[in-house]
């Protein structure tokens, strides 16, 4: 049984594993959340940087400014534009 659950991009560029448990899952509601989902709110599951392990390709970064004075630095496909993961200062 495996510990890892793995992920990536729409077109398939880019390729990750991560843990399977995560630290923490929320649903967001916030601004940022809705234009990235084009939702009301985004489901989101938390885990720390270290468990993350590219194991294909290299995402792209694009960071933003998050409300309170956070880095918000999301990764994402430079093919696709798929969305990756977003990393979160504190969060970690
Ligand atoms: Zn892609
Ligand atoms: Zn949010």
């Amino acid at each position: 049984m495996s510990d890892t659950v793995e992920g990536g991009c729409l077109c398939g560029n880019i390729r990750f594993q991560t843990t399977k448990d995560p630290s923490y899952q929320l649903l967001c509601y916030c601004t940022d959340c809705q234009r990235i989902s084009g939702a009301a709110n985004f489901a989101a599951y938390g885990v720390t940087i270290e468990s993350i392990v590219v194991t294909k390709g290299e995402p792209k970064t694009f960071d933003i400014t998050a409300d309170p004075g956070r880095t918000n630095s999301r990764r994402f496909c430079s093919d696709c534009r798929s969305r990756i993961w977003a990393q979160i200062d504190e969060l970690g």
